[in-house]
């Protein structure tokens, strides 16, 4: 099969033919049906964020099983799949406590004196990233990484559920419980934020005030729920939302990844808010605030892969979607094929892309 691997960090994707294993036990071999762009395989392209290479990228898919292993129950050949990197292994303190998204086991990995799951013609094994590598025709994971959902929706549409509409929707509705009727800013109107902006929306949030310095990235954010926006190429934000809000939001969202936008959050917040974090903060990167404003009982969160649990939640966005209060339509702007893919990185570096979405024949 073929699949997109990155040598180096920086570097550029390279189309190659890859050897996958068969499935072991516990394992799913899917056949890739779309996979998502996403900043987090952005990160390890540029640099920013390292990962081990080589490394077959992408994590954000949706495709149909193709074979399972002779342990697996939960899916079989023909169901129709979305893949999640919060593989989970079901039994730590993590999982039973409700937070399988914080699960930290390696047990859903091979083992390293096992085959590795992907590898090149030559033997060499290549790395599998997140545990998922959906830059490629095939996908082999363990059954933990994956979802079944029905039929019904396109899996173009279905594989944006595996990591961005989850990572936004699951920060508002999870991460920060956001009640009916509470304010919200959400800071930066990429794919993260038109999710965490279209949470607020699904959630009944009363004011949802997008921040963004792209004009066009504003518009497309009022399609998706906000009713509000600032222009943070000509005004300073923080000022702006607390002078709309009469005292600032009672929850604020990052979904950029900066440490001025994540500050800008936490200074937008009234007594007693919260700023959760969704954008992903380059290593050595710290966020100050000033200490005085705790007192006034704000907080400052992060929020990992929504604080998921994607066997319940991804059905549930699923049907979401079906019943047309998702939007999941709007957020493709691409449509390419896997030798597209540089390109289609290049075209979100260049900031102005919701989603590119791999679709394979
Ligand atoms: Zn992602
Ligand atoms: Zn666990």
């Amino acid at each position: 099969m073929r699949g997109a691997i990155l040598h180096t960090s920086p570097g550029k994707l390279e189309i190659t033919d890859v050897v996958v294993d068969d499935p072991g036990p516990r394992e799913v071999l899917v056949r890739t049906a779309a996979a998502g762009l996403c900043h987090g395989d952005l990160h390890t392209i540029d640099g920013t964020i390292p990962g081990r290479l080589p490394a077959l990228l992408g994590h954000e898919a949706a495709g149909v099983v193709e074979a399972v292993g002779d342990q697996v129950h939960d899916v079989k050949p023909g169901d129709h799949v979305i893949s999640c990197l919060s593989v989970f292994c079901g039994h730590c303190e993590h999982c039973l406590s409700g937070y399988p998204n914080r699960c930290q086991s390696t047990e859903m990995r091979r083992a390293p004196d096992q085959p590795s799951r992907l590898r090149f013609e030559d033997g060499t094994p290549i790395n599998q990233w997140y545990q998922l590598s959906s830059f490629a025709e095939l996908m082999l994971v363990h059954e933990h990484a994956l979802v079944k959902i029905v039929d019904d929706i396109p899996l173009d549409r279905a594989a944006l559920i595996g990591c961005g509409v989850m990572t936004g929707v699951g920060s508002v509705i999870h991460t920060a419980a956001v009640r009916a009727g509470e304010t919200v800013a959400v800071i930066g109107c990429g794919g993260i934020g038109l999710n965490c902006i279209q949470g607020a929306r699904l959630v009944g949030a009363g004011r949802i005030i997008a921040v963004d310095r792209v004009a066009s990235k504003l518009e497309l954010a009022k399609q998706f729920g906000a009713t509000d926006t600032v222009d943070a190429s000509e005004h300073d934000a923080v000022a702006a939302v607390i002078e709309m809000t009469s005292g600032g939001v009672h929850h604020a969202f990052e979904a950029i990844g900066l440490k001025a936008t994540a500050e800008q959050a936490f200074g937008m917040l009234r007594s007693g808010g919260t700023a959760t974090v969704v954008g992903l903060l380059p290593i050595g990167v710290k966020v100050e605030v000033p200490g005085l404003s705790l007192i006034a009982e704000r907080k400052l969160q992060g929020s990992l892969m929504g604080s998921n649990r994607f066997r319940v939640d991804m059905p549930r966005l699923v049907d979401l979607y079906l019943q047309g209060r998702l939007d999941l339509d709007n957020l493709i702007s691409a449509r390419i094929s896997l030798d597209q893919v540089n390109e289609g990185f290049a075209a979100m570096q260049g900031g102005e892309v919701a989603r590119s979405v791999i679709v394979f024949d």
